[in-house]
């Protein structure tokens, strides 16, 4: 068996060990400590815009805490972007809510800004209106922002950007998670950075920030014993996994560079092939930092499913894209709005190796297979080796001189 290539593996840089190492010698064991408000502070010096930041635990929590800080209760309807991973979704169900499903565009394959807003006159018709709007930025593809920002002001519905994926991306030169309302980060493990499990609240509103600090460490309020006048949770990151953090936040522009080189590299390699598309940043205003690069196959001499198989049988990592969440069994009984932009890309996409610690030998791997996948492919379907193509092409030759 040839070694194994993954998806998107951690890469740790040079300093990760040594912060670590400072937490066990000062003993700073806890979910709170120096690392801790260390990574707030370079977080929110990277993402600049005056934003305030909060290291949780996990994006998950980060987006639940987004929810229950814009008051989102048990009977509310929250708008959520359907190409997602089901980690968007999710915490609208922890608060009882229901999700209302919204399609992708074409372009950046987010939520479609014309299906957003149909949503929401809709929903405002049967007579509840959208109590937030989770907007994702896919594979570290911004969304349309100005588009989706200028329908949510209009209706005035706070909007919480998922940047799980996008921690490196821009859109008109300014960081992804800082346009909306509030904005979350994951370094889960395999994301662009990790902190072996973490995520981050962003918000230009300092109370939004105080809020969720206070909500992550029990609620507690201010007094001599334990006392508590709301809910609370348990959802803030370890000084352990901030010292992670810190490391892996010094190497970030880097991940960034080497992502995209990996998109680049992929994309120079297979864009001649036929039925092999590439999502590239629409523009100037989008700069995604291509967390992973995806390929769409559109053709009727080979599919995705023969691609996948082939790079599985070179023990090569692949992944379809993410099933979108109005086909999700969990989901199918929730509103969804769109005309199938979605459905589309999961029956096509695929995810290719895109880890930062990939070399330029593991990638040619990966482009030598799929181009054997291809060429393969177009022989067996070669008229001439193939008796039932040769009936269908003598039938079809004469129907063409008959006609
Ligand atoms: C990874 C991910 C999350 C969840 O983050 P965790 O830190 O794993 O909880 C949420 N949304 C998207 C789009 C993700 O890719």
């Amino acid at each position: 068996m040839k070694e194994k290539i993954w998806l998107s593996s951690p890469h740790m840089g040079e300093k990760e060990l040594e912060y670590v190492q400072e937490a066990f010698a000062t003993n700073w064991i806890a979910p709170l400590g120096p690392h801790v408000t260390g990574m707030e502070h370079d977080l929110e010096a990277y993402l600049g815009n005056n934003v305030h930041v909060a290291a949780l635990s996990s994006g998950t929590a980060a987006l639940h805490l987004a929810l229950i800080i814009l008051g989102v209760k048990a009977g509310d309807e929250v708008i959520c972007q359907s190409l997602t991973f089901s980690a968007s979704a999710n915490p609208i169900v922890y608060q009882g809510a229901s999700p209302v499903f919204v399609d992708s565009e074409e372009t950046t394959w987010n939520m479609s800004p014309e299906y957003l807003e149909l949503a929401i006159q809709d929903r405002i018709k049967n007579g509840k209106k959208p109590k937030a709007i989770i907007v994702v930025h896919l594979y570290g593809m911004p969304a349309q922002m100005d588009e989706i920002m200028s329908i949510a002001r209009q209706y005035q519905i706070p909007v919480v950007e998922d940047a799980a994926e996008a921690l490196g991306s821009t859109y008109k030169g300014r960081a992804v998670g800082t346009f909306g309302d509030l904005g979350i980060l994951s370094f889960n493990g395999n994301k662009i950075i990790t902190t072996s499990g973490g995520g981050a609240l962003i918000s230009a509103n300092e109370g939004y920030i105080k809020q969720a600090r206070f909500l992550a460490t029990q609620a507690r309020d201010h007094a001599p014993h334990y006392q508590h006048s709301q809910i609370g949770y348990n959802y803030r990151m370890s000084n352990i996994c901030a010292g992670i953090g810190r490391g892996q936040m010094e190497v970030l522009p880097e991940r960034v560079a080497r992502r995209r080189y990996n998109f680049d590299f992929y994309k120079q390699a297979l864009e001649d092939i036929k039925g092999i598309a590439f999502i590239t940043d629409p523009g100037k205003d989008y700069y995604s930092n291509h967390w992973l690069t995806t390929i769409l196959v559109d053709s009727d001499q080979y599919s995705v499913i023969d691609i996948q198989n082939a790079l599985h049988e070179d023990n090569i990592d692949c992944r379809p894209l993410w099933k979108p969440m109005h086909l999700q069994p969990v989901f199918k009984n929730y509103p969804y709005y769109g005309n199938g932009v979605s459905d589309g890309l999961f029956d096509k996409g695929l995810c290719l190796p895109s880890g930062s610690n990939l070399t330029d030998t593991e990638l040619n791997r990966v482009v030598a297979r799929i181009r054997e996948v291809v060429k393969v492919k177009k022989s067996s379907k070669n008229i001439a080796n193939n008796p039932i193509s040769c009936v269908t092409f003598a039938l079809v030759t004469a129907l063409a001189t008959f006609l």
